[in-house]
């Protein structure tokens, strides 16, 4: 199997139950376990397998507690959505896959909710080959104007702006990227010098190098860490190897993302999409399809809908 491009794909996961036997080998290595003990006494039934485990007995197929348990979509449909969404560099929209792949947009975003829930790296890996970090804030959508609140308070107590809608703050996002290497990413309440630490000292090792700009916020990071900023107020950029580059061109790229495919991010689902993409980001030199595998392997992750619409 070799695929480059989705109709490869498409073509080579022509049939349901091929896909359930490629799902099969990446999540068991052809040695089912039961989902719900983890017994590897695993007796096949007609619709699937039953835990050969005494106490247990529980019937279960390959996708049992995976983030396609429970789904109407056929596996060939998710993994063409696997490909599309982590293949695209800006992401893609509901209402685009749904296009796509001739599905409801309903059905559409819940895919691609589950897919970000996959994409999470469920344990961040230090960052430091390179030794050379750039770390920075942005922020997301909102009102840029604040000085023209209103003191009035909507019924669900948010602040009116003059025109009397819903005054939106702008969302902070921190970020620390290794040059040559990943980027972490974190909602956060705004850039404190205790949120800065407390992000950065829990992904960074002790012995690399930081590069930020001038604010405040970053002070302390001397105290953990060689530090060096630039002067963005004294209009100076790069100094040698002191600048914050290689962050600011991903906030640019995750900033013509959610505004331009997305449009709008709610609060509560903010992390999910900076964690799509901190994956495509840190996936960048594997191809279509070894990134597609790295997921795959990933996907043992159930998130219920009624989880997903609780936090819309
Ligand atoms: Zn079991």
């Amino acid at each position: 199997m070799n695929f480059k491009s989705l109709p490869q794909l498409l073509d080579h996961f022509k049939e349901e139950s091929t896909c359930k036997e490629y799902y099969a080998q990446i999540r068991w290595n052809g040695e089912p376990a039961c989902p719900h003990c983890g017994s590897l006494k695993v007796y096949t039934t007609k619709r699937g397998f039953r835990c050969g485990d005494s106490e247990c007995k529980k019937d279960f197929t390959v996708t049992t507690g995976t983030i396609f348990h429970n789904s109407n979509i056929s596996l060939r449909i998710w993994f063409a959505s696997i490909f599309l969404a982590t293949t695209h560099k800006k992401g893609i929209s509901s209402v685009q896959l749904a296009l796509d792949l001739g599905i409801t947009q309903k059905s559409a975003w819940h895919v691609l909710h589950r897919i970000r829930e996959m994409l999470r790296e469920k344990s961040p890996q230090m960052l430091g080959e390179s030794k050379m970090v750039e770390t920075d804030a942005t922020y997301i959508g909102g009102k840029e104007r604040n000085k023209h609140l209103n003191k009035r308070r909507s019924r669900d107590n948010n602040l009116l702006t003059n025109e009397g809608k819903a005054y939106k703050p702008k969302k902070t996002v921190i970020g620390i990227i290794e040059r040559d290497g990943k980027v972490a990413l974190k909602y956060v309440s705004g850039e404190t010098t205790q949120n800065m630490v407390d992000f950065v000292t829990t992904h960074v090792p002790q012995d690399a190098t930081i590069y930020s700009d001038e604010a405040p916020a970053y002070h302390q990071l001397k105290k953990y860490y060689t530090h060096d900023n630039v002067k963005h107020a004294l209009n100076i950029y790069v100094e040698g190897s002191v600048h914050t580059n290689t962050i600011e061109n991903f906030w640019s790229v995750l900033k013509r993302g959610l505004y331009g495919v997305y449009h709008q991010v709610s609060d509560k689902h903010l992390e999910r999409y900076l964690d799509e993409y901190s994956a495509r980001f840190n996936t960048r030199r594997l191809n279509s399809q070894e990134r597609f595998e790295k997921f795959l392997v990933e996907s043992e992750s159930p998130l219920s809908y009624k989880r997903l619409t609780k936090l819309s």
